[in-house]
């Protein structure tokens, strides 16, 4: 009777689900804020930013435009600019490369550890070492796919070589590294809520947290024209504020946080056990750290052959990312790197392979995964 059923398609993510799972707040919130008269900063965002700064515990969180713009504004904060070298990694979102640039510093690339995909410090210390395009002023990891980067080593060096250190906090909202929110190591953490990041709104946002007073306050004037009163420009600024509606959205999110990664990493454990046969390396943990999986992101050569047989079945995959940063068109052949190169970064690119994963995935789906990928295997 039911041979003709064809089973649901499974995305590989659904922040529509994310709405429908919070609707009924997320509603009233809306027309508070449509109902409220005031559509720009106001004390929707100042809510959200103190509820998210005492979320992560930290002192400071001003909210802006995007995640592109938290690093910009970060780097910008710091007086990092021109004739400035950033050393940051190419396995990441374009973004973060991207702000670098428009901070007007210029990024170096350093390659991943082989585990976890996120900066290898000893490649850091090495790039220390090389001759530079410019004055060495901040390093700025990704904890990719929801881990914490190996901090208490990059904290060291950064310390040692009197870099700042801003965090790529983009994919690990509500992540702990030794019991402390990633975020809160370095000099800013720099988050995105892109609706399907951890903590997503229903369009664009982003946030910086500190625990210095004086960047929260530069961070402060300088998303918003560097006003320091209305119409008084201290200093040169970008207009990048956090929408009162999106903070609105975020703030009932943001209670469900917790809730949400902790289904996440339930559904990373139920992949884990189910793929305790076949020959795909499951994604590194590291010790000391929580992983709130943003991403979990499986390894095998014969990636797009599996992913194609995924698809087959209706069930949807990411790749993040397909081509590193310094292979883009945008920016091939003009970024230096590290001296042992970024080996580590090119062979992963064509081998991982991103499985569906968010909070309302239900165990049944993840079930049909894992099913139809040991069936791939034979
Ligand atoms: C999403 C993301 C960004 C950029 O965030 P936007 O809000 O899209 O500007 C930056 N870095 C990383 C690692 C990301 O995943």
């Amino acid at each position: 009777m039911a041979s003709n059923v064809v089973p649901a398609a499974i995305p590989q993510t659904d922040p529509r689900a994310g709405y429908l799972a919070q609707r009924a707040a997320i509603d009233v919130a809306i027309a508070r804020v449509l109902e409220g008269g005031s559509y720009i900063l106001g004390r929707e965002v100042e809510a959200f930013e103190a509820a998210f700064a005492d979320f992560l515990g930290v002192a400071h969180a001003v909210g802006c435009a995007n995640g592109t713009d938290a690093i910009e504004l970060a780097l910008r904060a710091c007086g990092i600019g021109p004739g400035d070298v950033v050393f940051t990694v190419s396995h990441t979102a374009v973004a973060t490369v991207a702000a670098i640039e428009r901070a007007g510093a210029t990024a170096v690339l350093v390659d991943v550890e082989p585990g976890t995909y996120t900066m290898a410090p000893h490649e850091l210390s090495r790039a220390l070492q090389m001759s530079l395009p410019g004055r060495p002023a901040a390093v700025l990891p990704v904890h990719i796919y929801g881990q914490p980067a190996d901090l208490s080593a990059l904290v060291e060096i950064a310390r040692k070589h009197g870099l700042r250190l801003i965090e790529d906090c983009a994919q690990s909202h509500g992540a702990l590294y030794r019991g402390r929110s990633a975020g809160c190591f370095g000099d800013i953490g720099c988050f995105s809520f892109y609706p399907t990041k951890n903590l997503g709104a229903l369009g664009d946002g982003g946030i910086v947290v500190t625990n210095d007073a004086s960047l929260a306050t530069a961070l402060r004037e300088m998303r918003e024209y560097g006003w320091r009163d209305r119409y008084v420009s201290a200093r040169i600024g970008i207009n990048s504020r956090l929408d009162p509606l999106q903070a609105a959205i975020l703030e009932v999110k943001l209670k469900n946080l917790e809730a949400d990664n902790a289904r996440r990493q339930a559904i990373a454990d139920r992949y884990d056990e189910g793929f305790a046969g076949p020959p795909l390396a499951v994604p590194a943990r590291r010790a000391g750290a929580s992983h709130v999986f943003h991403q979990y992101v499986v390894r095998l050569a014969e990636r797009d052959a599996l992913r194609d047989h995924l698809a087959a079945a209706g069930i949807g995959t990411g790749i993040h990312y397909p081509v590193p940063v310094h292979r883009q068109p945008a920016y091939s052949g003009r970024l230096a790197c590290g001296p042992s190169g970024l080996g580590v970064t090119e062979r992963a690119a064509p081998q991982i392979l991103s499985l569906p994963i968010y909070p309302q995935l239900a165990d049944e789906a993840v079930d049909r995964v894992v099913a139809t990928i040991r069936d791939f295997f034979g």
